[in-house]
């Protein structure tokens, strides 16, 4: 095992990282930037290199000062979290060629699945079954149109480079095809640098369900389970639990099993995440994920198994510890997204200090955060405070902690306001109590008379 591990990474996932590398007695490095430099993960770390300023790009976006803050403090692994540069295969090649192990699947795993429209080749090729579409990206409009033709309407345009719930656009006849088209091309290009497109039948009233994998160097791919992410605002998720509610058993088989195979076709190594649509009885492979979820809490939760500790364990080519494989599924667990947000006026970020902070605790409750009072809510990164996880030996029992942990929340500062109050509305919601929402449960509150597409 690792010695030292550099996190790449700010906010609660640095900081949840720190914790398990200090439960295996592993040394820890936080990067920050200057900003940065008090904040929670930097406060629990061993070590900690200021890497640049508050600007991503000139910080957690730039491989030379990450790099050489490894070097310099002697680390053998860099753990990069999710976002920032958790997927991107050039920065895994770099970690290598200077003889650092990258936390992750092979780069040129990572450029094939990071790739959506290649990611869905494969995937059909290994024998999922996909969302029907293009078979690769489109790049003029009468080939999207001939897509169009062959695939119907409601349809979707998504950026290859797409993450985050960005570079997307529902189409919902032949008359919007071509605009959006352009605008998502355009779109695409400014937001990831690379304004290839593909197009995909729009599955309205879709649920988002998703397969947690794990897979060693030594030829063991476990999965640890499926998540229904499907409360979400603008395809990003608030809410995630597990198991999914009312998902049949042999549908959640298939799907595992699906992972499973995806990701033995790849040759997937460590922590990764198969994501599908489900509508009925019919599931379609949407992407992978490579990198550890914001939404992994969960999982943890009902199944015991510590995720950061496997990819620890796969990344220094040991094999996957005896609990990936020999995990039963105990109860229920629910996240609800803390971020600082207005849902009032279209979730627009509200960066600020935190005059209040108080996190609930209590039986059954997890909290994953940075926040603390006098800490900042930074307009430079992603507006994410805290993520509130109860579990219940059922999911009315962890709903009913969930609730509860909600009215202990406190976050107050100078206009500030969080996604808390709404999240406590859904799960009062006789839908999502039911567990019978999908992904339009949200947008649907927003605009009651809305049709589908
Ligand atoms: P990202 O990588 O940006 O997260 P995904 O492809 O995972 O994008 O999709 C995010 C969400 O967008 C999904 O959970 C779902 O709500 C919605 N979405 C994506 N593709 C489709 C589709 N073909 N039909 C319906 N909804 C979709």
């Amino acid at each position: 095992m690792f010695d030292t591990v550099l996190i790449a990474n700010r906010g609660e996932i640095a900081l949840r990282i720190v914790r398990t590398c200090r439960d295996m007695g592993i040394t820890t490095v936080v990067v920050h930037s200057g900003v940065d430099r008090d904040s929670a993960a930097v406060r629990a770390a061993d070590h900690r290199v200021n890497i640049g300023p508050a600007d991503p790009h000139r910080s957690y976006l730039y491989p030379p000062a990450i790099i050489e803050a490894a070097l310099q403090t002697g680390a053998q692994a860099i753990h990069p979290g999710y976002g920032f540069l958790s997927e991107d295969p050039d920065f895994a090649t770099i970690c290598a060629e200077n003889g650092l192990v990258f936390i992750g699947p092979d780069p040129d795993v990572m450029a094939r699945l990071g790739d959506k429209s290649t990611a869905r080749r494969i995937m059909a090729e290994a024998g999922l079954p996909v969302v029907p579409g293009s078979d690769r990206p489109v790049s003029t409009a009468d080939e999207a149109a001939e897509v169009a033709q062959r695939i119907g309407f409601p349809l979707i345009v998504k950026a290859v480079a797409g993450g985050g719930g960005r570079g997307m656009s529902v189409v919902r006849d032949i008359g919007a095809l071509l605009p959006t088209f352009r605008a998502t091309r355009a779109a695409a290009q400014v937001a990831f640098g690379d304004n290839r497109v593909y197009l995909e039948q729009y599955l309205y009233g879709a649920r988002h369900i998703e397969i947690q994998i794990l897979a060693d160097a030594h030829g063991n791919v476990v999965h640890l389970g499926e998540r229904d992410c499907s409360v979400q605002r603008r395809h990003q998720k608030l809410i995630e639990e597990s198991p999914a509610p009312r998902l049949p058993a042999d549908l959640a088989d298939r799907l595992a099993a699906h992972a499973v195979a995806g990701a033995r076709a790849v040759g997937y190594r460590g922590a990764g995440t198969f994501e599908f649509l489900v509508r009925g009885e019919d599931a379609a492979f949407i992407e992978v994920n490579s990198r550890i979820q914001v939404e992994h809490p969960v999982t943890e939760m009902v199944t015991g198994v510590d995720i950061v500790r496997e990819q620890l364990l796969v990344a220094a080519g040991e094999p996957l510890g005896p609990s990936s494989h020999g995990w039963a599924r105990r109860g229920a667990a629910v996240e609800c997204r803390i971020n600082a947000e207005d849902p009032n006026r279209a979730f627009v970020p509200c960066p600020g200090r935190l005059t209040e902070f108080t996190a609930p605790a209590g039986p059954f409750v997890r909290v994953d955060t940075h926040a603390f009072p006098g800490s900042q809510a930074r307009p430079e990164y992603d507006s994410l405070l805290a993520k509130v996880v109860t579990w219940g030996q059922d999911r009315d029992q962890a709903l009913a902690r969930m609730r509860r942990a909600l009215r202990e929340l406190r976050v107050e500062g100078p206009g500030m306001h969080t996604t808390a109050p709404l999240l406590a509305e859904v799960l009062d919601e006789p839908d999502f109590v039911a567990g019978t929402h999908d992904t339009t449960l949200l947008d649907r509150r927003a605009e009651p008379g809305r049709a589908e597409p």
